[in-house]
């Protein structure tokens, strides 16, 4: 088993997965190093350092309310920002019986009040109506994360009923109310798509004001900058949705994009990076760090393994302490209290008005 220094904030370079690079861990060659903006940048002993100069560190975890599963990494598009690079080609995907362990730990789970099923295109998922069906049984809220555009493949024609059918809310990411924003990121035909796809979802009564049935939309921006103000661009997307498209919905969460994996390859291939993450750092807010969603949710990984967020999972960065799977752990209690693993990509959900899969936190 490895040591708690070999993990997490003390992770080997080796060990850190492939979508952050160049992280700096030793303290003597950090101490040679020149304080360049590419030597702040690739410090991933930077965020718990800014944390402890508001006396926030250690980061750890409070409670456990949100069971997050990354069922699958198939998906339809193949979007530029996408930070578990999946593609209609990927197919490593949690299997049956790691779906009906995550049931088991929701019965004996009555703290657990949501599970969010993400992907991937979760519906492509074959046991994503099982899952869905067994949480809804048990009572707790499901939010299904998607990217509207599978309603419309092969195969998905009845899921938007079958989502309205169990009160599934959706999250859907519509990161512009433009088309050229929209497929900028995400690819040709999908602004189309993604519209056709509320559309229907408001015919099922999603979204709409008289009913229960949950529709909110993710922006993320198109770019390396900051989100706007999550109230004021949902005041933009309502007027624009609803003027051109009759559209309604619920909320608008934004989102910051995280600097790993292929947004992090485009920062690279551009020159942005370093500028990027100053951008994180220099608006590092400590108003955020008491709301990060890792201190109230755990990450389930494609073979069942537990980690403090998708970004780490992405990252390949594990939990301090013992690694755990679904299989191994009967009580998700034992998680509050537990030491999160941080690193440099943690900026992104502490700067400006902070964020996470719930958007803004301020
Ligand atoms: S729709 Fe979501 S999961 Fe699919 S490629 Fe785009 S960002 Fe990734
Ligand atoms: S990336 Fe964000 S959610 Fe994940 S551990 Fe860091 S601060 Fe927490």
């Amino acid at each position: 088993m490895p040591s708690e220094a070999d993990q997490g904030c003390g992770l080997p370079i080796e060990q850190a997965g492939n979508g952050f690079l160049l992280l700096v861990t030793d303290p003597e060659t950090r101490g040679q190093q020149s304080t360049t903006s590419s030597t702040r940048a690739l410090d991933q002993h930077a965020f718990d350092e800014r944390l402890g100069t508001v006396g926030a560190a250690p980061l750890e975890r409070v409670v456990v309310t949100t069971l997050q599963v990354n069922i699958g990494l198939r998906c339809n598009l193949a979007c530029h920002h996408c930070h578990v690079e999946s593609g209609p080609k990927r197919t490593e995907a949690l299997d049956r019986r790691g779906c009906d362990r995550i049931l088991e730990l929701l019965g004996r789970n009555p703290g657990i009040e949501t599970l969010d099923i993400t992907g991937g295109a979760p519906e492509m998922h074959p046991e994503f109506r099982h899952l869905v069906r067994g949480a809804r049984a048990l009572g707790r809220r499901v939010i299904d994360r998607c990217n509207l555009t599978i309603l419309f493949e092969p195969n998905q024609e009845d899921t938007a009923a079958f989502l309205a059918e169990e009160r599934v809310d959706i999250i859907a990411s519509l990161p512009c109310h433009s088309l050229e924003n929209v497929e900028k990121q995400r690819g040709r035909g999908v602004f189309d798509g993604s519209i056709r796809a509320l559309q229907q979802l408001n015919e099922l009564g999603f979204g709409q004001p008289d009913s229960s049935l949950q529709l909110d939309l993710i922006y993320n921006p198109v770019g390396a900058f900051l989100p706007p103000s999550q109230e004021a661009l949902e005041l933009e997307y309502r007027d624009e949705l609803s003027r051109q498209f009759g559209i309604v919905f619920n909320r608008l969460l934004t989102i910051t994009n995280m600097p790993i994996k292929r947004f992090a390859h485009e920062l690279h291939r551009d020159g942005e990076f370093d500028t990027y993450m100053n951008l994180l750092m220099d608006h590092f807010n400590a108003d955020n760090v008491s709301d990060l969603m890792c201190r109230s949710m755990i990450s389930v990984g494609l073979d069942g393994t537990l980690w403090d967020c998708d970004f780490n999972q992405a990252l390949e960065i594990p939990p301090l302490g013992p690694r755990r799977t679904i299989f191994d752990i009967e009580d998700l209690g034992e998680l509050e209290g537990s030491r999160i693993a941080t690193a440099a990509h943690c900026f992104g959900c502490t700067s400006g008005a902070g964020s996470s899969c719930g958007g803004a936190l301020r």
